[in-house]
C-alpha cells in the first residue's frame, strides 16, 4: 500500500515537474522506472561499464584477451582482507562527473541515480550465486570532521538507496577515529601504516550480533588502490566476527 502510494506520489510529481536527463539535460519519459528515471537512453548506453576482463580479486582492468580468471600485479603480493572488489563502472566520462557532484557540489539527489548504478555490482557473476538478502551493506565511514563539512557521507547514502530497492539491510557499523592523510600521495607501506587503527566498529551490542557471522557487502562510492576498504574489511573481520566482505563500489578509478 505504502510502495503503491509512493509509485503513485513519484508519477504525479514527475508529471507537474518533467524531468531532465542529469548528464545532457534532454527531456525525460514520463514515469520511468530505475536508472532511466535520471538518464536518457543516449547517455545510459554511454555509461562505462566495467566488463572483464579484471583482476578477480581487486577488480583492476586488464587491457587485452584473457579468459581464465587471473589476479593482477597489484595484489598478486598483497594481502587484502576482503574477498573480492566489484565496481560496476569505470570513474571516467559521466560517471565521475555524476560521483563528484554528487560527493562535491552537494547535489545530494544523484544518490537514487548511483544506488541504482550500484545495484549493478550485484548481477556480477561471483555475487549472483549468493543470496545477498541475508548479507548486510556496510558504508566505509567519514571521519566525523570530514562528513560535518560534507554534511552527509556519500557512501551511507548509497547503502540506504540500495537497501531500498533490494530489501537488503543496511547498517552504519563502522567509524573512522583517525583522520588520515589523502591516500594518493603515498606509497603502498606508508598507505597501510596511514590506515593503521583508523577504523573502529561501533560499540554497540545489538550491531555486534548482527554482524557475527554474517557476510558483508562494503560499500564505497569509488574503489583505488584498495587499502581503505582492505583495513575495513580487516576490523570488521576481527572485532565484529564477520565472516566474508566483498567490496562493491559504483566505480572504479
Ligand atoms: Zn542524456
Ligand atoms: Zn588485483
Amino acid at each position: 500500500m505504502m510502495s503503491a502510494l509512493k509509485n503513485y506520489g513519484t508519477a504525479l510529481l514527475d508529471l507537474v515537474y518533467p524531468r531532465r536527463c542529469e548528464s545532457c539535460e534532454v527531456m525525460l519519459y514520463y514515469n520511468q522506472q530505475n536508472e532511466a528515471r535520471w538518464l536518457c537512453v543516449d547517455c545510459l548506453q554511454k555509461l562505462p561499464r566495467m566488463l572483464p576482463p579484471f583482476c578477480e580479486c581487486c577488480g583492476e582492468p586488464y587491457d587485452g584477451a584473457i579468459s581464465s580468471s587471473f589476479r593482477c600485479g597489484n595484489c598478486a603480493d598483497l594481502k587484502l582482507h576482503f574477498e573480492c572488489a566489484i565496481s560496476g563502472y569505470h570513474a571516467k566520462d559521466a560517471v565521475r562527473e555524476l560521483i563528484h557532484r554528487f560527493k562535491y557540489q552537494h547535489e545530494l539527489h544523484l544518490s537514487g541515480l548511483l544506488g541504482c548504478l550500484l545495484q549493478k555490482t550485484l548481477e556480477d557473476p561471483r555475487l549472483v550465486t549468493e543470496d545477498v538478502t541475508q548479507w548486510a551493506l556496510v558504508p566505509v565511514p567519514l571521519h566525523h570532521a570530514r562528513q560535518r563539512e560534507r554534511e552527509y557521507n556519500q557512501a551511507w547514502e548509497l547503502c540506504r538507496v540500495l537497501a531500498d530497492i533490494s530489501g537488503i539491510t543496511a547498517l552504519d557499523a563502522l567509524k573512522r577515529v583517525r583522520s588520515t592523510t589523502p591516500q594518493a600521495s603515498l606509497s603502498r607501506h606508508q598507505r597501510m601504516e596511514n590506515l593503521h587503527q583508523a577504523f573502529q566498529v561501533k560499540s554497540s551490542s545489538t550491531l555486534h550480533a548482527r554482524l557475527k557471522g554474517r557476510n558483508v557487502l562494503l560499500v564505497d562510492d569509488v574503489l583505488t588502490t584498495g587499502s581503505t576498504t582492505s583495513e575495513c574489511a580487516r576490523i570488521l573481520k576481527k572485532n565484529a566476527k564477520v565472516h566474508r566482505v566483498v567490496v562493491i563500489t559504483v566505480a572504479r578509478g
